[in-house]
């Protein structure tokens, strides 16, 4: 099965109609993942031709409201999306250069992480971003300070 025939069968699946601009932003979103609305927009003009902005953000919207995109939101950066929804996995971010790698859950469920005290709260999600610098940002930042 081809992408676009996945893409169309999981539009069904969640009871959306397939249109030219939902394959267009899920296309866009499986080869490059955790991208902003920004690029994915500009994406779908490239595609497509004439495509508001609005639109794109309305398809994201539906279908990160359906579950077939994950929203995360690193602190400091906009909004990113990803096709890989469902699997609780984590981010590991560079604080320099903004890269984002995929980090398979350890425990392969949320939550992730038990707090000691869940205060009689059902937990459903814990949050866990790893932050650090990537290799080319270390290299960088080693090669300012020897100057
Ligand atoms: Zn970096
Ligand atoms: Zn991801
Ligand atoms: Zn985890």
């Amino acid at each position: 099965m081809s992408d676009r025939q996945q893409f169309s069968r999981r539009l069904r699946e969640a009871g959306m109609r397939v249109t030219a601009p939902r394959l267009a932003v899920l296309e866009i979103l499986d080869a490059h993942p955790h991208s902003t609305a920004d690029f994915v927009a500009a994406g779908v003009r490239e595609q497509l031709g004439a495509v508001s902005t609005q639109t794109v953000y309305d398809v994201l919207r539906a279908c990160a409201d359906r579950g077939l995109l994950r929203r995360i939101e690193p602190a400091g950066s906009p909004v990113r999306y990803e096709t890989r929804t469902a699997d609780n996995h984590h981010h590991l971010i560079c604080r320099s250069c903004g890269e984002i790698h995929d980090i398979d859950c350890l425990v392969g469920a949320a939550p992730c992480l038990a707090p000691d005290r869940d205060h009689r709260y059902v937990i459903d999600e814990a949050e866990v971003t790893f932050w650090g610098l990537c290799p080319a940002c270390r290299a960088a930042a080693n090669a300012t300070a020897n100057n």
